[in-house]
């Protein structure tokens, strides 16, 4: 396997000690490459999953012309252009249940939404427009030749292909897979994720704090981000400072998953002891990215798996989880599209410190003011304030050469729904 190193000094502006988030993001991708183990399941448990087959219908969707509305089938040549046409009605088509004659001349076919279209006729008449006329039915002029009809394979036709390998499914893929009659796909497998919290201050819940503790958060919030993005979840608890407790967890990790993720430990006063450990483990990277907040981070190999050596402060956690950790599993995973958050712009409601040089990620809150979206800070933003994350629903992405922004200028943000 080629060393991380290699792959990643030689691009351009690649500074391990001022890497910048675009950078970082690049060099994470250029190593990994994508899992390509393949599972059958069933088409419902398919949801969430990685589509490993294109779709390519072998059916058309709907199977035959059919009716779009209730009211009656007709031959559009019978109908009189500029008056009422009295028709005799021939008979019903109730969805399943197809008219199975031929219509005749000035004929028509009662006919329910999704009924199969008589033989014959090619243009359907709505029941709120017609008049009983004894024993025929009258229809207005102004009809339109093959209104109301909707057409074998308008929405999946034979041999175009529907869905490629790649996709992320969802509910509407699966509905429209089982659209196809297709009762099992064939899925990659799901990304195992394994992550542990280090850190000698850290309690576990169920304990009582003792001085200088504090309940372990990361894992729960981890926990939750990674349940979200459909991995298998392993949870190594909480890690002392300790080199030996600490070689043990990460070969266990290791061993058991194709990536894992560590919290705390790699800022600067820890990271010498943990960097001669991983150099004895794997190949580590430990970088400083030009990011706030989020600086320390550590990207490598341990074994078989990818290792996130994320910062331990909570906020710090989670930004750098969803800038970098976030794509580059699903990228894993074997999703080839949705791996970017897009960036939306709301105008800043308030002036906003920033400092050129690093991208901010400060946690914001969306608001609609009139017509206009309007985006303000959260207030405080330390790397501590897990409470910034709850309260925010975006984030404000202030980008790495921006300085401080006045009120009333546009910010982008990178919306919460969905993700935090
Ligand atoms: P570190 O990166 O290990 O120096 O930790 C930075 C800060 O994050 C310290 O204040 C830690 O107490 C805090 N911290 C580290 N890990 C966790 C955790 N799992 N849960 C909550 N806070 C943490
Ligand atoms: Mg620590």
């Amino acid at each position: 396997m080629t060393r991380i190193a290699d792959t990643v000094s030689c691009m351009d502006g690649y500074d391990p000690n001022a890497l910048r988030v675009d950078k970082a993001r690049q060099a994470i991708r250029a190593c990994m490459a994508p899992l390509q183990e393949v599972q059958l399941v069933k088409t419902r448990e398919a949801l969430g999953r990685v589509l490993a087959q294109d779709i390519v219908p072998s059916i058309n969707v709907p199977a035959h012309d059919n009716s779009a509305m209730d009211g009656y089938a007709v031959r559009f040549s019978d109908l009189d252009p500029d008056g009422e046409t009295l028709l005799a009605e021939a008979g019903t088509a109730l969805a399943g249940r197809p008219f199975q004659g031929m219509l005749g001349a000035k004929q028509c076919v009662r006919i329910m939404t999704g009924a199969v279209m008589p033989a014959g006729a090619d243009t359907v008449v709505i029941q709120e427009v017609v008049r009983a006329a004894g024993k025929q039915i009258a229809i207005p002029a102004g009809q339109k030749s093959r209104q109301n009809v909707r057409y074998a394979g308008e929405d999946l036709r034979v041999g175009v292909p529907v869905l490629a390998s790649g996709k992320h499914l969802l509910p509407s893929d699966i509905g429209l897979i089982a659209s196809l009659g297709i009762g099992e796909v064939r899925v990659r497998r799901r990304l195992r994720v394994a992550f542990f919290s280090t850190g000698d201050e850290l309690a576990s819940i169920g304990s009582a704090l003792k001085e200088g503790e504090v309940y372990d958060s990361n894992r729960y919030t981890l926990h939750g981000m990674l349940a979200r993005l459909g991995v298998e979840i392993i949870d190594l608890g909480v890690v002392r400072d300790d080199p030996a407790l600490l070689e043990a967890a990460f070969t266990k990790a290791a061993s058991q998953a194709d990536a894992v993720i560590t919290t705390g430990g790699v800022s600067v006063g820890e990271a010498d002891f943990v960097k001669q450990l991983m150099a004895k483990l794997g190949e580590v990277l430990f970088w400083k990215i030009a990011m706030r907040p989020g600086r320390p981070m550590a990207f490598g190999r341990i074994g078989d798996a990818w290792l996130f050596g994320l910062p331990g402060n909570p906020v710090a956690v989670m930004v750098t989880f969803y800038q970098f950790v976030r794509d580059a599993l699903l990228h894993l995973s074997g999703r080839s599209s949705g791996l970017e958050l897009p960036l939306l712009k709301a105008l800043s409601s308030e002036p906003i410190r920033k400092v050129p040089g690093r991208t901010e990620y400060q946690r914001g809150i969306l608001f609609q003011e009139g017509s206009e979206w309007k985006v303000r800070t959260t207030g405080q933003q330390g790397s501590g304030v897990l409470r910034s994350m709850s309260e925010a629903n975006c984030f404000i992405v202030l980008e790495h050469d921006r300085g401080k922004v006045q009120a009333g200028e546009p910010v982008q943000v990178q919306l919460f729904e969905g993700l935090a």
